[in-house]
Order: C-alpha cells, then sequence, then structure tokens
C-alpha cells in the first residue's frame, strides 16, 4: 500500500491542480502527487497539519517550515472543519477524496474555506467548470 503525506488544505490543491504553481521542481513534484491521487485503490492519505510530500518541493519551505506558517495552518484547519476530519490521520483514498471533491462542488467561492490565496480565482474557475459538468466524474472514477 502507497501513502501520500498531505496537509489538509493541499486535499483541495491537488483536485484543482491545473499544471501551474511556483516554479519547475513544485510542478513536477505536484503532478508526481496528483498522478499517484489518480490511483487511489492502493493508496492512503496521511493528513497532519505540516510540511507533507507537496511542500517537499516548494521554494517556499525552509528547513521543513512554510514561510507562511501561521497562515497555512489556518487553512488546515479550516479545511479540516470544513471536511470534518480530525487534524491527523490515516484514511484510505478513494473515500477521502471522493468525499473531498463532492464538498468542494458544493462551495460557491474556495475562499470560504481557504481565505485568500493567490490562486483562488484558478480554484473557483475549476469549481465552475466541474459544477457545469454535473459534478463529473462519480466515486468510481476519481478525476482530479
Ligand atoms: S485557493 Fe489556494 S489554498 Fe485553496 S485550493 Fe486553491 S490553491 Fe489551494
Ligand atoms: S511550503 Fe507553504 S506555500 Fe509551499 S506548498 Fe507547503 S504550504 Fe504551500
Amino acid at each position: 500500500m502507497k501513502e501520500v503525506r498531505l496537509r489538509h488544505h493541499h486535499l483541495f490543491c491537488t483536485r484543482t491542480f491545473d499544471g501551474r504553481g511556483y516554479d519547475y521542481r513544485f510542478v513536477a513534484n505536484m503532478e508526481e502527487v496528483v498522478s499517484m491521487l489518480r490511483c487511489p485503490d492502493e493508496l492512503v492519505i496521511r493528513l497532519d497539519i505540516s510540511c507533507d510530500d507537496i511542500c517537499s518541493h516548494c521554494p517556499n519551505a525552509v528547513r521543513g517550515l512554510c514561510k507562511d506558517h501561521d497562515s497555512v495552518v489556518e487553512k488546515d484547519r479550516s479545511a479540516a472543519l470544513f471536511l470534518s476530519l480530525p487534524e491527523e490521520g490515516t484514511f484510505p483514498a478513494r473515500p477521502l477524496l471522493s468525499m473531498v471533491r463532492e464538498r468542494l462542488l458544493a462551495l460557491d467561492d474556495i475562499r470560504l474555506v481557504c481565505g485568500e490565496c493567490e490562486w483562488a480565482e484558478l480554484c473557483n474557475e475549476w469549481l465552475r467548470t466541474n459544477r457545469a459538468d454535473g459534478g463529473g466524474s462519480d466515486a468510481a472514477s476519481i478525476n482530479l
């Protein structure tokens, strides 16, 4: 069984990711993580409010800590509350990702959970597009 470590708000960022990011190294790693999430059956997600498998390749992480530590911890707590998830734990990927998709698509504006974020307009575009698709794929086919 493979494992991906994610902080809570990255459950959203990996959904709405469209190939853009801070730099080449970040994007290449994000693509790798997203491609793992696309095969959720042999995967568990370890949630924790700390630097994860995405932060590990981010230029904003310095010695294992995000330079915006306080605000990202706040985002993680908000995401955990929104998703009714504990602050740490390990979960089978498929049901977790399906639940995240369902809850996200019920949102009108991602800022209600994430607060201000430089990528928020792109993420809201993802919400609009996927809602227009009627929610996209069903739970049997995780479509990130
Ligand atoms: S608004 Fe920002 S934090 Fe929220 S999902 Fe989009 S990129 Fe991630
Ligand atoms: S280090 Fe900070 S900015 Fe970079 S991915 Fe992690 S939480 Fe996001």
